[in-house]
């Protein structure tokens, strides 16, 4: 397309290692789309070990009219870099409190995890943001998640303490996003209001084989648990990736195993119909 300096092959490269150019044809395009309603919600499921759904994440996805369907990684980091990961954001928010608000009125919870960019958790009005799509669509604060990575910590730490308290106050639950991929993971856990950590894919992954990554499974499994966080694996792509964290019922498992990610209003009208309690 035109507007994307005609290089059809744009998007399929990742967004890091994007050129300048392309970086910008990816702005000028994302800034039509959210006009023009292109994003799309998708849902994966978080289950326990016998499959069973207990949460999911949402995921955004760009249906581009002649590229099709664009991943985040292809899109998200380029909106972090210019003020379009706060429209992106808000319109994630937005369509995840109502499919939460449906979810209520048909009698039925299922918390669901939203990604939160650090740009978008630390502009001003974000705490309002998220408590204003709440209530416009009924949902329930405790049924949403917010998925932060210990990169939202950038200088201050109790500014960010401060921030997720207005919101934990109000019902709002934060998970740790990659965890055991940052710095300095473990002294965040003490800090900071958080009710959940995932585990990363690349730990999950190896675990059943290498004694190393299972060491820190394990450690952060059992730190999780003398702290009252909740557990979320997440990369479960395998029968053998699902039993070796069956160990640990209440640990919640993510992954193409259980679930792809799939369009968020399908996907929820079918949980309603088979699995709703
Ligand atoms: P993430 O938050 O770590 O999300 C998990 C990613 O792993 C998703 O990729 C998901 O589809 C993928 N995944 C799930 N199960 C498996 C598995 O078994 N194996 C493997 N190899 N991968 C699995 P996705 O949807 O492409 O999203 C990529 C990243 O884009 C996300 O990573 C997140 O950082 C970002 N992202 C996605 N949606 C949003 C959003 O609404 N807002 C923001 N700020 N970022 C988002
Ligand atoms: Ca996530
Ligand atoms: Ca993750
Ligand atoms: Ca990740």
């Amino acid at each position: 397309a035109k507007e994307m300096g005609g290089r059809q092959s744009v998007f399929f490269d990742e967004a890091m290692g994007a050129t300048v150019a392309q970086r910008f044809a990816i702005e000028q395009a994302l800034r039509r789309a959210l006009g023009a309603q292109e994003l799309r919600l998708y849902l994966q499921p978080q289950t326990d070990a016998t499959g069973r759904w207990r949460a999911a994440e949402a995921l955004v996805r760009w249906q581009h009219p002649t590229q099709g369907l664009v991943p985040p990684a292809a899109f998200v980091p380029v909106a972090e870099d210019c003020d379009l990961i706060a429209p992106l954001g808000a319109w994630v928010l937005e369509a995840t409190c109502a499919e939460l608000g449906r979810l209520a009125r048909a009698g039925c919870r299922l918390p669901i995890a939203v990604n939160v960019s650090p740009r978008q958790f630390h502009r001003p009005h974000f705490v309002d943001e998220v408590l204003t799509a709440l209530r416009r669509h009924g949902a329930e604060p405790a049924d949403l998640v917010l998925e932060v990575t210990e990169g939202v910590v950038v200088d201050d730490v109790d500014a960010v303490v401060e921030r997720m308290r207005a919101l934990t106050s109000e019902g709002v639950r934060f998970s740790i996003d990659d965890f055991g991929t940052g710095y300095s993971s473990l002294s965040y856990l003490r800090r900071l209001p958080i009710h959940e950590i995932k585990i990363d894919r690349s730990f999950v992954q190896d675990a059943p084989r290498d004694a190393g990554s299972a060491a820190l499974v394990e450690a952060i499994i059992a730190v999780a648990e003398r702290l009252r966080l909740r557990v979320v694996a997440e990369g479960v792509e395998t029968p053998e990736h699902a039993a070796y964290f069956a160990r640990w019922p209440h640990v919640l498992q993510q992954g193409y195993l259980h679930g792809l990610p799939e369009p968020a209003a399908a996907v929820l009208a079918r949980w309603l119909a088979d699995e709703c309690p």
